[in-house]
C-alpha cells in the first residue's frame, strides 16, 4: 500500500494540523455498468460481465473461457442502477468535506460510450452527478451561511477542458491555453481562468450550460457525441469565520469527465481524430503510471508528465476525498477495454489521500486591494499564463487592476514574485501588528531574512502575553481567596488598599525586594506636614539610584519594588524608643525589639544592673558584640517595627 508522496505536502504552514500528517483516506473507487443500450454495435450480445454483489462483479476470462475474472471494490452499480442510487452512495457522502474546507473530487473514467457523461451529467430527464451535487451543495452551503450561523459562505465555479494537452476556460473561450500552477501549499491553482460565483442552481445553469456548448465533442462510430476532451467543473465553497478569530476556508470540488481511452482500430478515426486520441491516450496512460507510482511509493509522481495529472495532483494521492467512478459496458465488443477500465480502477484504490483542512485567517487588509490570481502573478507570469496563442496573436491585456497591490504595500518587495500563500500570512501578520500600534507596513519592506525574525518575534510575544494573562489570573484567584478567607486582618493590619489585579500596571518581572510596608504614623506625620518627602531607594540591577516620591501618593507606590530610606526624623525618633525601651523595659518587653530573643533580653538587663543606663543605642554592640552594620539594620527593622506596632496595635 502506497503512502502518497504528493509535492503536496512540502509546506502546509497555514492548514489546520500544520505539523500533524493528516488522516489518510483512501481513494473510493465504485463501477458502474451501463445497461446495453440501443444502437451500438453487440446490442443483442449476451453480457460479457455481471455483477456478484455490491461491491463485486465477475467477467470471462479471455485466455480461459472455462474461468473468470472477479474483482472487488467499494461498491458495484449494476445496469439497474439508477443516477440516484450512484449519487447517494459514492458522492453524497463526500460533499460535506467541502465545508470542513476540505477538498473532494469524483472522477469518472472509462472506455468512450461507457456511460461516463451520462453518470456525471445526465439528461434532464435523469440527472446526473453534476447536478445533483450542486444542489446539494448549494442547498447545505445556504443553511450553513444563515444569519445567526458562524460563516458566512459563497460559491464559485470554474469550467474547463484539456484539450490535446491544453486547458482551455470554457466559461471564456476566447483565453489561450492556461498554465497550471501549485502553491506552496501544495494547492493545484490555475492563474487566469475565470470564477463566476454562483447562489442558485440557475445560476449555476447559466454558466454552465452555455460553456458545455463550447465542449470540444466530434463523432466517432461509437459514440455520436464522443468527448474529446477530458471536461473539470470545479466548485469552490469559500468560508469566512463571522466572529473570532475570522478563520477562512476553502474547499475544493472537482467533477471531472474524462475522455475515453480510444481503440483507433475500432473508432476508425483518422487525421485529426487520431491525433486528438493519441492525445488522450498519452493524459491517460500518464495517468496510469502516476497511479503505479503512488501505489509502488516511489519517490517521484510523473504528475507534470500530462495536463491531466497535473490537474488531478490534488486528487490523487493528494489532499482530496477522491472517489472514481469506472464506466463499463456490457457489450464484447467492449472486452477489452473494460478489463483493462477495470485493472485500472482495481490499482487506484490502493491510492492513498491525506485530506487536509485549508484554513487560514481573513485578510482583511487585502479589501482594498484585493488580488486576483492573475495580479498575483508578475506580468511576464500573467502573459505566458495566458498562453502561446495569446502571446503570439498580442492580444490585449485583461483590464488593468486599478492599483497594483505591491505599489501598495511595500516599495521594496514585490508581491507579484512571492508566493500567495506567503502573501496571506504576511499580510495577517501585518495586520496583527498595526492593530497592536506598531506600524504594519514596514513589515512588508523589510528584506526576507528580517521578516521571518519579526514573525518569529511576534509569535514569541503573544506566547509570553498569553503566560502574562494565564500568572495574572492566578494571582487574582488568590488575592481573591485570601480576602474570603481573612477579610478582618486585611481590614485591621493592610495599610495597602487592594485594588484589582485586572487594573494594575503589574511588571511581572521577578521583584527584587517585597514591597514596605509604610507605617502610619510616618504618614499622618507627612499629611501634616506635606513639604516632608520620603526617600526610596530604587533598586535596578546592581546600581542604586535615589528616587523622591510625592507624600501624596503612598500607598500607589509602595506597591512597587521599592526600598525605604528611613527619614533622619524618624530615625531619631526610632533610637529614642528604642534607647527608652533598652533602659526601663523588663526583660519581656525586650522581647518585643526585632533579633532579641529571651537570652538576649537578659543579658541586656543584667548589663543593665552592672552598667547603669544605655547612654547611646549603639552601646548594645557592647553587650551584643554587633558590628557596625549588623547595629545599622538592627536599628531598621526595629524603628520600621516600632512603628508598624504603633499602627496594628499595641506592641
Ligand atoms: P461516455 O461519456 O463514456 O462516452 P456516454 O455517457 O455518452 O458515454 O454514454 C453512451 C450512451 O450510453 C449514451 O447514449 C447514454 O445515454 C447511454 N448510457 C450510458 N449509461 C447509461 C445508463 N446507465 N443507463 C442508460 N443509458 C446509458
Ligand atoms: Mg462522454
Amino acid at each position: 500500500m502506497a503512502a502518497a508522496t504528493s509535492g503536496a505536502g512540502r509546506c502546509r504552514l497555514s492548514k489546520v494540523g500544520a505539523g500533524r500528517r493528516p488522516p489518510p483516506a483512501r481513494v473510493r473507487v465504485a463501477v458502474r455498468l451501463r445497461p446495453f443500450v440501443d444502437g451500438t454495435a453487440g446490442a443483442n450480445d449476451t453480457p460479457c460481465v455481471r455483477g456478484l454483489d455490491s461491491c463485486s462483479l465477475e467477467i470471462a476470462n479471455w485466455r480461459n473461457h472455462q474461468e473468470t475474472l472477479k474483482y472487488q471494490f467499494d461498491a458495484f452499480y449494476g445496469e439497474r442502477s439508477s443516477q440516484q442510487d450512484i449519487y447517494a452512495g459514492s458522492v453524497q457522502p463526500i460533499l460535506r468535506h467541502l465545508l470542513e474546507g476540505q477538498n473532494a473530487s469524483v472522477l469518472a473514467y472509462g472506455p468512450t460510450g461507457a456511460g461516463k457523461t451520462h453518470t456525471m451529467l445526465g439528461s434532464p430527464e435523469q440527472p446526473g452527478v453534476i447536478p445533483r451535487a450542486l444542489m446539494d451543495l448549494l442547498q447545505l452551503t445556504r443553511e450553513e451561511g444563515a444569519e445567526g450561523r458562524p460563516w458566512t459562505l459563497s460559491v464559485t465555479m470554474s469550467y474547463l477542458e484539456i484539450y490535446q494537452e491544453k486547458v482551455l476556460d470554457l466559461l471564456d473561450p476566447t483565453s489561450g491555453d492556461l498554465v497550471i500552477r501549485e502553491d506552496c501549499r501544495g494547492n493545484i491553482l490555475i492563474p487566469g481562468l475565470t470564477q463566476k460565483p454562483i447562489t442558485s442552481f440557475t445560476d449555476f445553469e447559466q454558466h454552465f450550460l452555455p460553456a458545455s456548448q463550447n465542449r470540444t465533442v466530434g463523432a466517432t462510430r461509437l459514440n455520436q457525441r464522443s468527448s474529446r476532451s477530458h471536461a473539470v467543473l470545479l466548485v469552490k465553497v469559500d468560508q469566512r469565520e463571522r466572529l473570532a478569530p475570522f478563520r477562512q476556508r476553502e474547499g475544493k470540488l472537482y467533477l471531472i469527465d474524462l475522455a475515453g481511452s480510444e481503440d483507433n482500430r475500432r473508432t476508425g478515426n483518422k487525421g485529426l481524430r487520431l491525433k486528438e486520441s493519441g492525445a488522450i491516450n498519452t493524459s491517460l496512460f500518464v495517468l496510469g503510471k502516476v497511479v503505479d507510482a503512488l501505489n509502488q511509493g516511489l519517490p517521484r509522481v510523473p504528475y507534470r508528465d500530462s495536463k491531466l495529472t497535473r490537474l488531478l495532483q490534488d486528487s490523487l494521492g493528494g489532499s482530496a476525498h477522491s472517489i472514481l467512478i469506472a464506466n463499463i459496458a456490457p457489450e464484447r465488443c467492449f472486452y477489452l477495454d473494460t478489463v483493462s477500465a477495470l485493472n485500472f480502477a482495481a490499482r487506484s484504490k490502493e491510492v492513498i489521500n491525506r485530506p487536509f483542512t485549508n484554513e487560514s485567517l481573513q485578510l482583511h487588509v487585502l479589501a482594498p486591494v484585493k488580488l486576483s490570481q492573475k495580479e498575483l502573478l508578475g506580468p511576464a507570469e500573467a502573459k505566458r499564463a495566458r498562453g502561446p496563442e495569446e502571446e503570439e496573436t498580442g492580444s490585449p491585456e485583461p483590464s488593468a487592476a486599478p492599483a497594483s497591490a505591491s505599489q501598495k504595500l511595500s516599495p521594496l518587495q514585490k508581491l507579484s514574485s512571492m508566493d500567495p500563500a506567503m502573501l496571506e500570512r504576511l499580510l495577517s501578520l501585518d495586520r496583527l501588528l498595526g492593530s497592536q500600534g506598531s506600524q504594519g507596513t514596514p513589515l512588508l519592506s523589510t528584506p526576507r531574512r528580517e521578516r521571518m525574525v519579526l514573525m518569529k518575534t511576534v509569535e514569541e510575544k503573544n506566547l509570553e502575553i498569553e503566560r502574562l494573562k494565564m500568572k495574572q489570573k492566578e494571582l487574582e484567584a488568590k488575592v481573591l481567596a485570601q480576602e474570603a478567607t481573612d477579610p478582618k486582618e486585611k481590614e485591621n493590619c493592610s495599610p495597602i488598599t487592594h485594588r484589582p489585579l485586572g487594573r494594575r500596571t503589574v511588571t511581572v518581572a521577578k521583584p527584587l525586594k517585597k514591597a514596605v510596608v509604610m507605617p502610619l504614623q510616618l504618614i499622618q506625620e507627612q499629611a501634616a506636614s506635606p513639604n516632608a518627602e520620603i526617600h526610596i531607594l530604587k533598586k535596578k540591577g546592581r546600581k542604586r539610584k535615589l528616587e523622591s516620591l510625592d507624600a501624596s501618593e503612598p500607598e500607589e507606590k509602595a506597591e512597587d519594588c521599592w526600598e525605604l530610606q528611613i527619614s533622619p526624623e524618624l530615625l531619631a525618633h526610632g533610637r529614642q524608643k528604642i534607647l527608652d525601651l533598652l533602659n526601663e523595659g523588663s526583660a519581656r518587653d525586650l522581647r518585643s525589639l526585632q533579633r532579641i530573643g529571651q537570652k538576649k533580653a537578659q543579658l541586656i538587663v543584667g548589663w543593665r544592673e552592672l552598667h547603669g543606663p544605655f547612654s547611646q543605642v549603639e552601646d548594645l554592640g557592647r553587650v551584643e558584640g554587633m558590628s557596625g552594620k549588623q547595629m545599622e539594620s538592627f536599628l531598621k527593622a526595629n524603628i520600621l517595627g516600632l512603628a508598624a506596632g504603633q499602627r496594628c496595635g499595641p506592641s
